[in-house]
């Protein structure tokens, strides 16, 4: 292993009927709140009504901002950070799923800092201050209720960049998994994906001896490939909605990549995609990994084969290590596609036209890839076989 410090501060607090804990947890930060959420669908759900009853009751003043894009834009950064500038807010509260949540982390960071908050995306500068964010989850997906990262579009330059910092972990998050009921099937499916990419991403690694890590990876993996498809046919199922809401925390609240640096090759290249098409980020992975995957494989053939048996039950008798690999690759571009996620970047109507565009967005801060370094030429491949 790696040596490693780990220090996850965000208080968790999950289950059925938690959104009470706000009013433990909101004025221990202040009144004055900045309530941001997405396009509505906390609106449909009944989810706001709850909230905005919740704060009245414990008195807060709530300033709102509305109509986060799924791929958050840096201008609605901006105006988050304005408000709370102007209205000299105390905690922002994040409701919604995982692009309304890095949004927040964005406007926490921007409002304590008299720049633009992209510095902190273009490695321009770091966050030194913070306000406190506090989040209620609507999707699982992204991790990002109990982590420091966050991706932001500039919706001027066609970029879309991840940032971290710590002190963008939010201070408390709620996650029922009732609020999940509603997303749909396809939402559903993507965020699925990108709880599976996440854990994809830690456990491509170079770093010997991770017995555990490893073991945990691929319980999470399972449990995901186990529950899927239970819950596209049940999509209000508590039960299923509960084991999809923890697997999406434990992917990528650094538990279980303690002690080794992942890949993360593959969202990079993802984000490219989703800066040019804005795409939805775990369909974009769906069509991406097997490939990034196959084009890679070459580098660790032995875990490769792992996790074809580990996780896809390859039969390894009679067959050498490379053919095992590949059918566990191809078990898992099977799964996806079972559980309807999309495996071309023709289902997108995404052509060859751009490739070189998306190439070069993916390598702005030069070559990556921890697992295996990828430069230009590389990622263009990667595309060509995505097509
Ligand atoms: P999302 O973009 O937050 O939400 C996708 C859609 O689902 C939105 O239209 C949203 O509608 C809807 N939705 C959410 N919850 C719902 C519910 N309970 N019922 C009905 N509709 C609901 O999806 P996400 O996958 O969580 O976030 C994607 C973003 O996170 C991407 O930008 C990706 O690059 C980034 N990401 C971040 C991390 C990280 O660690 N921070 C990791 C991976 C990816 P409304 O807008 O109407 O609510
Ligand atoms: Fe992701």
């Amino acid at each position: 292993m790696d040596n490693f410090i780990f220090h996850n501060p965000t208080k968790l607090i999950f289950g059925k009927d938690q959104l009470e804990a706000l009013k433990k947890e909101v004025p221990a930060y202040g009144k004055k709140v900045l309530l941001v959420y997405g396009g509505g669908s906390i609106k449909r759900t009944g989810l706001y009504d709850k909230v905005i009853s919740v704060l009245n009751e414990i008195g807060t003043e709530v300033t709102e901002l509305a109509g986060v894009e799924p791929n958050p834009r840096l201008s609605t950064v901006h105006r988050g950070v304005e408000l709370c500038k102007s209205k000299g807010i105390d905690l922002v509260l994040a409701v919604g799923g995982g692009s309304v949540l890095d949004c927040s982390k964005a406007i926490a960071v921007g409002a304590k800092y008299d720049g633009d908050m992209w510095d902190f995306a273009v490695h321009k500068a770091a966050p030194k201050d913070a306000l406190p964010l506090g989040t209620v989850l609507t999707m699982a997906a992204t991790g990002s209720e109990m982590n420091g990262n966050s991706v932001i579009t500039n919706e001027d330059t066609k970029e879309k960049l991840g940032w971290g910092s710590k002190l963008a972990y939010p201070v408390f998050s709620i996650l029922d998994p009732v609020n999940t009921y509603s997303l749909p099937k396809d939402q559903t499916v993507y965020g699925m994906v990108d709880i599976m990419s996440h854990v994809f991403e830690h456990y491509f690694h170079k770093t010997t001896n991770t017995p555990l890590q490893d073991g945990l990876c691929e319980a999470i993996l399972k449990t995901v490939i186990e529950t899927a498809p239970k819950l596209i046919q049940n999509l209000e199922s508590y039960e299923h909605r509960e084991t999809i809401l923890l697997s999406g925390t434990m992917a990528l609240n650094g538990v279980v990549n303690m002690g080794l640096a992942g890949d993360w090759a593959t969202h990079n290249i993802e984000h490219a995609v989703s800066a040019v098409y804005d795409i939805p980020h775990g369909g974009g992975l769906a069509i991406l990994f097997p490939n990034w995957m196959k084009y890679n494989m070459h580098h660790d053939i032995p875990r490769f084969k792992r996790l074809a048996v580990n996780v896809f039950n390859v039969d390894p008798t009679g067959k050498s290590d490379e053919v095992i690999a590949l059918e566990g690759i191809d078990a898992l571009r099977s799964f996806w596609n079972s559980i309807g996620a999309p495996s071309r970047l023709a289902d997108y109507e995404i052509d060859d036209s751009h490739l070189e565009v998306m190439a070069d967005k993916a390598v702005k801060f030069g070559p990556f890839g921890n697992f295996a370094v990828l430069d230009k030429q590389d990622v263009t491949e990667i595309y060509r076989m995505s097509l």
